[in-house]
């Protein structure tokens, strides 16, 4: 069957294309709780893991429409995620804002491109969220090439976190997250090996932010999401290339619940973005990645 997602999309303001369910409906976390906790502290985030159905409301409440998932790492985290079904469940019960994508563990080697076959032909999930430093895979490694085929076969873009982590932040051996699988030069070589894969690198990829800049504007299939800080703090590389050469593949999005859109969307007024850029980040460049209309 084929799901409608995005059902209202012409009447909201904006797409958020990075916001985190944290737990299911019976409360099952989708990290183990020592990360969490830390993770809170860091980002100093005050409602923590909102289940799926107040998410929706929220956005609703904000007229704007969210990209809505959670990370499967099993194997590096020995924690079964949340349910990704039920996450799906809860994005056709409300199509009006969410939008899911899938996680899957790629440590699970075949299985996971199974899985994500299945999680698109079956579910219609809207792209695949990585993190490569908690599901402790360097994305470069052709190992997981056979997942990569499996996804720009689906026609669904990958969106890899990039850069500094507040997943383990904090702790002793930063609970044995390695930074280095977040580099975004790691992409680059799946971009150019998966030429019809849409790659988005999320976040501003501190400390790596030039790398990405330049992946982006070399390899048209990349993208780059703004989520997981405040555009206080956006590196000036990044703000100057959101507004001129990267302006057609540069999305919004907060990284909620640990960022409020609100705030994040305060922040960003104060930058020197061109107004008639605006509208393409806010909404119209996650329309076109997505394969969604409004
Ligand atoms: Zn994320």
């Amino acid at each position: 069957m084929r799901y409608e997602y995005g059902a209202g999309l012409a009447h909201r303001d904006a797409i958020d294309m990075h916001v985190h369910v944290e737990q299911s409906d019976d409360g099952h976390p989708s990290l183990p709780d020592a990360l969490t906790e830390a993770s809170a502290k860091y980002f100093k985030a005050e409602d923590r893991a909102p289940k799926l159905d107040v998410i929706a409301e929220r956005y609703r409440e904000w007229n704007m429409a969210a990209v809505v998932f959670t990370v499967d790492a099993s194997t590096a985290l020995d924690h079964q995620p949340n349910s990704i079904e039920e996450i799906i469940e809860g994005c056709v019960r409300n199509n009006d804002v969410l939008i899911p994508f899938g996680s899957v563990d790629p440590r699970q080697g075949p299985a996971a491109a199974g899985r994500a076959y299945q999680l698109v032909e079956e579910h219609g999930v809207k792209g695949f969220k990585f993190h490569p430093s908690l599901q402790g895979f360097d994305p470069s490694d052709q190992q997981y090439y056979p997942l990569y085929e499996a996804i720009e076969a689906a026609g669904v873009p990958a969106l890899f976190h990039t850069g500094q982590n507040g997943m383990g932040a904090g702790l002793p051996g930063g609970y044995g997250i390695k930074l280095a699988y977040s580099n975004p030069l790691l992409l680059d070589a799946v971009a150019a090996d998966f030429p019809d894969l849409q790659v988005v690198m999320a976040h501003p990829s501190v400390p790596w932010q030039d790398e990405a800049n330049s992946i982006a504007t070399h390899k048209s299939n990349v993208w780059i999401d703004l989520s997981g800080w405040s555009p206080k703090y956006f590196p000036e590389s990044l703000v100057k290339a959101a507004g001129r050469q990267l302006q057609d593949r540069v999305l919004f999005g907060t990284d909620y619940p640990l960022i409020e859109p609100a705030k994040w969307i305060a922040a960003f007024e104060a930058l020197p973005i061109p107004d008639e850029v605006r509208p393409k980040i806010m909404k119209g460049n996650a329309l076109r990645l997505l394969g969604l209309e409004a």
